[in-house]
C-alpha cells in the first residue's frame, strides 16, 4: 500500500524534492503506519466504536503517520480470528470471546490459547438481546422452542454465546423450527418480513439494528433469566447480570431481565507499543469527545474500562498511558 503511494507521486514533484534536496527521511511528515480495526455489523455499535476511534487517530495522523481504518466485519470471532491470522491489527470482542481466545476454551479450544492477544480496554455493556415479533406469542425463553430464530452469522459474538446459552438450557438449534444465520445488520428486516419470529443480538443499547427491527413490526423483548442464566453468571467472571433499560425502544415499556459481557477493545502484540499508545492516547485525551459520538458511550469511565472484561493482559503501548496518567501504578 504504501508503495502504491510512492508511485503516485508525480514525476514532477519527485524532481522538486530532488531540486530542493528533501529525501523521504527528511520530510517533516512520519513514516506512515495503517491499522485496521475490526468492527462488526453497520447497524451495531461495533461498527461506531471502531470508526470513532479511527476519526480520533486519524485527525492527528500527520504528527503519528497512524492511518486507520474500521471495516464492517462478521463480529467478535472473527476479529479475533483476523487479528490471530494477522489480517487486522486490533479489534472489538465480547468479554468473554477475550477470554475464551486467550485460554484457548470453548469455541477456541480447537486452535489452542491465543498466548498474544492483548487487551487494550473495554468499552460499554452488551446485554443479551432477544426481539420477538408480537404476533409470535413469544414472551419468554422457552417460548422460542419450535419457533424460527435468527441464530446469527457464525463468527458473530451473538451467535458464539448463543450457542453457550443453548448449551446451557440443554436445547441445540435443532429444537427450532429454523435457524436462520443472517448477519446484525440483516435480521431486522427479516422480523419484518415475518421470515423469522425472534432475533438475537449481544449489544449495546440504544443501537440502530434494534431500533429497526421495533419500528418495523410489532415486538416484544424476551428476559433471559432462570437458574440455568443465573449459574453461567455465577461460573464466569466474563458475564454479568444486566437489563435493557425500559422506554428506549417501541414495545419496551419497563426493563428486560437478561445476562450480558462488555464490549472490549483488543490487539495483537504485534502491534508496535507506540502505535497502540497512540491510539489509546487519541480516545483518552479526546475522551469527551468520543464519549458523545454514541448514546452507548456516555457513561463510560476510564477507571473501568481499563480493567473491566479484560482477561488478556494489557497491551504494553497501553498500558503506558494508563501508567503515565497514574491510572495504574
Ligand atoms: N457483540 C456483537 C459481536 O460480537 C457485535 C455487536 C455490535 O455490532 O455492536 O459480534
Amino acid at each position: 500500500m504504501k508503495q502504491l503511494h510512492m508511485l503516485k507521486i508525480p514525476v514532477l514533484m519527485v524532481s522538486a524534492l530532488a531540486l530542493f534536496g528533501l529525501s523521504g527521511a527528511g520530510a517533516a511528515q512520519a513514516e506512515e503506519k495503517f491499522i485496521t480495526i475490526g468492527t462488526g455489523g453497520q447497524t451495531g455499535v461495533y461498527y461506531v466504536v471502531g470508526q470513532s476511534i479511527c476519526r480520533l487517530v486519524n485527525r492527528d495522523a500527520s504528527k503519528h503517520g497512524i492511518k486507520c481504518t474500521a471495516p464492517s466485519t462478521g463480529g467478535s470471532i472473527a476479529n479475533i480470528n483476523a487479528i490471530r491470522a494477522g489480517n487486522m491489527d486490533m479489534g472489538v470482542a465480547q468479554s468473554d470471546w477475550q477470554y475464551h481466545a486467550y485460554n484457548g476454551t470453548s469455541k477456541f479450544e480447537d486452535q489452542g490459547k491465543y498466548a498474544g492477544l492483548r487487551a487494550v480496554f473495554s468499552v460499554h455493556g452488551e446485554p443479551f438481546t432477544v426481539v420477538a415479533r408480537k404476533d409470535s406469542g413469544i414472551t419468554k425463553f422457552a417460548d422460542l422452542k419450535g419457533k424460527r430464530v435468527n441464530v446469527g452469522n457464525p463468527g458473530s459474538g451473538q451467535r458464539a454465546t448463543m450457542d453457550v446459552v443453548l448449551a446451557a438450557k440443554g436445547w441445540t438449534t435443532a429444537d427450532f423450527a429454523l435457524a436462520s444465520e443472517l448477519k446484525s445488520s440483516e435480521q431486522a428486516a427479516a422480523l419484518g418480513d415475518n421470515k423469522v419470529d425472534a432475533i438475537i443480538f449481544t449489544v449495546g443499547h440504544p443501537n440502530g439494528s434494534i431500533q429497526e427491527a421495533t419500528t418495523v413490526v410489532d415486538s416484544v423483548f424476551v428476559p433471559v433469566d432462570g437458574p440455568e442464566i443465573a449459574k453461567l453468571v455465577k461460573d464466569n467472571s466474563y458475564y454479568a447480570q444486566a437489563g435493557i433499560p425500559g422506554g428506549m425502544y417501541n414495545g419496551s415499556p419497563s426493563d428486560t431481565a437478561t445476562f450480558g459481557v462488555k464490549a472490549t477493545f483488543v490487539a495483537s502484540d504485534k502491534v508496535p507499543d507506540k502505535v497502540v499508545y497512540e491510539v489509546v492516547r487519541a480516545v483518552f485525551d479526546n475522551f469527551d469527545r468520543f464519549k458523545g459520538l454514541h448514546p452507548a458511550f456516555a457513561t463510560l469511565k476510564p477507571e473501568e474500562m481499563i480493567k473491566d472484561g479484560l482477561s488478556a493482559p494489557l497491551h504494553p503501548g497501553a498500558l503506558r498511558y494508563y501508567k503515565e496518567h497514574g491510572w495504574i501504578k
